[in-house]
């Protein structure tokens, strides 16, 4: 401003006045400056100049004052209206402070009615100060009759000391401490577990004024972890504990049975033929007899043994402390005892039995892998060793576990690079000797081991599910050749096929019979299939259904190596077959023990009598075969005829005795 002043003099466009009147008086040398747009100063000089000073000069000084006067006002205007507004700003915050303020207690207020915690708040000495309604359900009673009344006016006196502990707990600690504590509620009897968190409220010197307490109902989260938890580390149907949480425990056992110097054994226990039951009665049966089986299962071990079950019907024991590992022996005859005993399910009385397979560690290792992979191959030595039985693991084990995995590599390979064949023995007639018919017997011509019988691999083709592919190969092979030698002038009746148990079980099984005798073109009475009688036996409802859908595509039916099992009179009766084969053991006794030539003779009789044919097998002797005829056996098949032969030996053999 006082630049523009003297900005303003020296270019004089302030106006300079000669004389001015006024109040009576005259002025002279007046200097008239407008000031901005607000109006113009008059500078007045009462009296005229004491000498030729310039104007400028004699004005200077006043100027001067004049500038600093007009800065100072415009200051000063300025710091006024800067205290207005700053005023109005204050208010604005404060209008809105208050607001927010209110807000707040609205929502403390909401917070506090609406809340499901219970909150209160006691004094250092434990008397109540305050607390929203749900902490008024816990005591019954009003928030005015609460305050100032302590926790010993509400409750036994063992609580109030745990209430009043906690709270002396968080205050020494001086920051917030939490704990669980079941709760029961005065006004309704509800029960329920809480979170409590108790803060210590300090004033600002530190000193404590007073506990607030916050309860959070955690029943419903506990039961649902619960839940969670049960699930992750149990089997659902059995209810007891699963592979991971098996894994677990027996880490434990392990450390424990280590640490004491004990042994612990592991039991690995599969259910013999379960898949059978579940097959043909349904999973719900299947399902009731996992879990009786399971209840056996603990009822057989103490308390302090583990139960699992691994899944389908695959079950783990450990016993956590056994002495020497014999001691295992008689709990698992009593485990196999208890699951042979019979079942009553849905009203519908079954069978069942299990086959077990023991580890001992330390023995045969103190690793939960090592220990259950043993127990594991032990338990199939007993399945191979007739089911219903227990093995302890041994060294060789591991070996023919190994042999085994190598013979199922072999044999995926086998059936992919087509290394199986077809041998054929010669059924004969017995009245003529003629040749009528053969049986087609399998063989696996192995690169390095050579021709390797079907005793070897059948079984674990069984148990791999490979029979399946294999047993088509077979069927589909021996109908081949049986339309080939029609096409070559060779008359043969038929030619007999043998069928696995899983064949017989697959529900396929008729469908692609019937399709192999289409695409062959062969006739009623040619293709003959056996099936053992165990094998028959062991399901005769599924066996006759099977059977009897076969039967009506004109396929021959015999039951193979009769005698060798247990079987049910009223049952063979039922089924739809047209020949019995004596099992090769009879024949064998023939000449040497009276009771195998016995059976044997009584075996052809009740064949006959039940309107079937029969084979005798395994006849390696004139004597066997003279006994035979002698009793009519219809046919005779046997080395003293001919060994199973490579087809074109077989070709040949057919030829010479056609
Ligand atoms: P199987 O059906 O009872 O066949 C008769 C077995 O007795 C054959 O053994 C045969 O070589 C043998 N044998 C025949 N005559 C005599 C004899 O006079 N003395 C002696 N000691 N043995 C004789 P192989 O070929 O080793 O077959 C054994 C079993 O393997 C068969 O018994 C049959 O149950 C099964 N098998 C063979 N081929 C197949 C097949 O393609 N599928 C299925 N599922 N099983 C097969
Ligand atoms: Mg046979
Ligand atoms: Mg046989």
């Amino acid at each position: 401003m006082l630049t523009l002043l003297f900005a303003l003099f020296v270019q004089n466009s302030g106006e300079l006045l000669e004389s001015l009147q006024g109040g009576g008086r005259t002025y002279s040398h007046c200097l008239r400056l407008p000031i901005d747009s607000h109006g113009t100063i008059l500078l007045l000089s009462p009296a005229p100049p004491h000498s030729k000073l310039p104007l400028t000069q004699a004005f200077q000084p006043v100027l001067r004052n004049l500038a600093k006067a007009i800065h100072l006002c415009r200051d000063s205007a300025q710091l006024t209206q800067d205290l207005v507004s700053d005023r109005d700003q204050a208010r604005a915050d404060l209008a809105a402070a208050l607001q927010r303020s209110e807000r707040e207690r609205a929502f403390l207020r909401k917070l506090n009615d609406t809340i499901p915690d219970l909150i209160w708040l006691k004094d250092p000495q434990g008397i109540y100060l305050a607390c929203n309604p749900p902490f008024e359900r816990l005591y019954g009673a009003k928030e005015a009759e609460i305050i100032g009344k302590n926790d010993y006016d509400f409750v036994d006196h063992e609580l109030a000391d745990f209430f009043r502990e906690n709270d002396r707990v968080a205050a020494a600690a001086g920051k917030p401490s939490t704990n669980e504590e079941w709760l029961t509620f005065a006004a309704d009897g509800y029960h329920g577990l809480f979170e409590t968190t108790k803060v210590p409220m300090l004033a600002a010197d530190g000193q404590l004024i007073g506990v607030l307490g916050i309860a959070h109902d955690i029943t419903e989260r506990k039961a649902a972890e619960e839940r969670i938890y049960q699930l992750a580390h149990h089997d659902p149907l059995t209810g007891l504990i699963n592979r991971f949480s098996l894994q677990e425990r027996l880490k434990q056992a392990l450390l424990s049975v280590q640490r004491e110097g004990k042994q612990l054994a592991v039991m690995f226990i599969d259910q013999d033929h379960f898949k059978d039951i579940n097959d043909t009665l349904g999973h719900h049966v299947g399902d009731s007899l996992l879990v009786e089986i399971a209840s056996r299962l603990r009822a057989c071990v103490r308390e302090s043994d583990i139960v699992a079950r691994l899944g389908g019907d695959e079950f783990v024991v450990v016993l956590t402390d056994v002495g020497a590992g014999i001691d295992a022996a008689p709990v698992a005859r009593k485990i196999l005892e208890a699951l042979g005993q019979l079942y009553t399910i849905n009203g519908k009385v079954l069978h069942s039995s299990a086959s077990m397979g023991i580890s001992i560690s330390p023995n045969d290792g103190d690793e939960v892998e090592t220990l259950m992979k043993h127990a594991d191959t032990a338990m199939y030595h007993a399945k191979g060793n007739g089911r219903n039985n227990y093995q302890f693991f041994t060294k060789a084990m591991t070996v023919a576990a190994a042999e085994r995995m190598e013979l199922e590599r072999g044999l995926r390979e086998a059936l992919i690079i087509a290394q199986f064949e077809l041998h054929y023995q010669a059924k004969v007639c017995t009245h003529n000797n003629h040749v009528c018919g053969v049986e087609a017997l399998a063989r696996w011509r192995h690169p390095e081991r050579g021709v390797i019988p079907p005793l070897t691999f059948i079984p674990l083709a069984e148990e791999t599910g490979l029979i399946e592919a294999l047993g088509e190969w077979v069927l589909e092979e021996a109908c081949r050749q049986l339309a080939a030698w029609r096409t070559e002038g060779i008359k043969i009746e038929s030619v007999a096929v043998n069928l696995s148990a899983h064949q017989l079980r697959s529900p396929m099984l008729v469908e692609r019979v019937g399709a192999i005798m289409r695409k062959h073109n062969i006739k009623e009475n040619e293709l003959e299939l056996e099936v053992t009688e165990s094998v028959a036996m062991g399901n005769p409802e599924m066996a006759i259904g099977q059977l009897s859908a076969l039967r009506q595509l004109g396929v021959k039916l015999a039951i193979d190596d009769f005698g060798t099992g247990y079987s049910s009179l009223a049952y063979l009766k039922l089924l739809p077959i047209q020949t019995l084969k004596i099992d090769r053991t009879f024949v064998k006794d023939i000449e040497s023990d009276e009771n195998g030539a016995a059976i044997c003779a009584a075996t052809i009789a009740l064949a006959h009598n039940l309107g079937l044919e029969v084979v005798a097998e395994g006849v390696e002797t004139e004597a066997q075969r003279q006994f035979l005829a002698e009793h009519k056996s219809d046919y005779l098949q046997g080395f003293l005829f001919s060994h199973p032969l490579p087809a074109a030996e077989a070709t040949a053999f057919l030829m010479e005795h056609d």
